[in-house]
């Protein structure tokens, strides 16, 4: 089997979003999706939703789609859609952008998965699991502290059993205005932590991610402490993600597990030399940072060490990652971003299934269709095409 052609379809869909500039839900917003189809000589084909932004509910900008269709599709057309590896492992050495590549190495799983009629998780080898912990993820900015509180126990009565806060960053609460120089508000993020675990009560699972807005250790360690009292279950990347000895230092120096790091670049590379480093206790990957290759290959290095790699967003990829992975490694899937009126749940007009949806005990169940386990419309795609160059809002920084 050869490929034969690389293509992909630019639509427009509408989901609710939130404004996390402005605190704000964003109902039923346009935004821009795109599937990647790779082709073969022999009709087997393999698919790929998003690129862009969170998740993979946004698609691939302009300038991605060039670099595919002007640059890596020369390449590939003749290739064995079967040798990821190779594939891969090229993409990096020609520092392809790590999305970009991303794109590619998640199509090719799903046409593997296609064409051997298995989900991809059962491909790469089950772990035994078809099911995993969902935790409510929310928005960052959802409002005042107090209404974080009110959220977490909202998301607790629907049946989710574990929450985690993305606090007040790049925005005020006190004034509910943009904060573009000083983007952390540790006082409300404190009191936000205490609200929410007297809302919850003492044994829920809450996690914390300020997303690197604090700026110096100091910060970061007067935050942990008071995680630490309020028995947080991880403290995720708090501090920019390039500042690799100033995650050495905290990890040592607080108890709770640091999560980090999860947006630096460099996949499966840069996480090595995290834990080689103890930059942090728990190591953190998606694929969007590498694909499903690079995500797979990622928990495997932290399993070597015994240590925790939690998935990245939420999505199909990631979840046939977690399906492939020990709960003792990979033990929850981040479900979101959600905030108080948005509708996360609500399917997408391109798909006729949701991916991400929790049972009564708060569980999110494994594709079960073969690879990514997408069962698409393709009729609404084909009646929402527009060009790659439309500009829609992005929905999250
Ligand atoms: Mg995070």
């Amino acid at each position: 089997m050869k490929i034969s052609d690389i293509t992909i379809k630019t639509f427009r869909t509408y989901a609710d979003r939130w404004d996390v500039g402005h605190a704000l839900p964003l109902p039923n917003t346009q935004m821009m999706q795109t599937v990647l189809t790779i082709h073969t000589d022999e009709g087997v084909v393999g698919h790929y939703f998003g690129g862009g932004s969170h998740g993979d509910n946004e698609g691939l900008n302009v300038v991605d789609q060039q670099q595919i269709l002007w640059r890596i599709k020369d390449l590939l057309v003749g290739q064995d859609p079967m040798d990821r590896e190779m594939i891969w492992k090229w993409m990096w050495v020609a520092n392809v952008q790590e999305n970009v590549a991303s794109v590619i190495d998640n199509a090719l799983w799903d046409l593997a998965g296609r064409y051997a009629n298995l989900p991809v998780y059962k491909l790469m080898g089950g772990a035994g699991r078809e099911k995993v912990k969902a935790y409510a993820s929310t928005y960052p900015n959802i409002g005042k502290p107090h209404v974080y509180a009110e959220h977490a126990l909202a998301c607790k009565n629907e049946g989710y059993i574990a929450y985690k806060i993305h606090p007040h960053y790049f925005w005020n609460p006190e004034t509910g205005q943009p904060t573009p120089g000083r983007p952390s508000n540790i006082k409300a993020d404190i009191e936000t932590c205490h609200l929410v675990r007297e809302a919850v009560g003492p044994d829920y699972v809450l996690m914390f991610d300020p997303w690197g807005t604090y700026m110096t250790m100091e910060e970061a360690i007067q935050v942990g402490r008071e995680l630490e009292k309020l028995n947080f279950y991880w403290y995720e990347h708090p501090m920019p993600e390039y500042r690799t000895e100033s995650y050495v230092r905290l990890s040592r120096e607080l108890s709770i597990p640091i999560l980090s790091p999860e947006i630096i670049a460099g996949g499966v590379f840069s996480r090595a030399e995290w834990i080689l480093r103890g930059a942090g206790d728990m190591s953190r990957i998606d694929v969007v940072r590498g694909g499903i290759t690079g995500a797979r290959k990622t928990a495997i290095v932290a399993e070597a060490y015994g240590l925790r790699c939690e998935m990245h967003m939420a999505g199909w990829g990631n979840l046939q990652v977690i399906g492939a992975t020990s709960e003792d490694t990979s033990e929850y899937y981040e479900k979101g971003l959600l905030a108080p009126g948005v509708d996360y749940d609500a399917p997408h007009p391109y798909l006729k299934n949701t991916v991400d949806k929790i049972d009564s005990e708060g569980f999110v169940h494994m594709p079960k269709g073969p690879g990514m386990g997408y069962e698409i419309e393709w009729d609404y795609i084909d009646d929402n095409l527009i060009e790659p160059n439309a500009t829609t809002k992005k929905t999250h920084w």
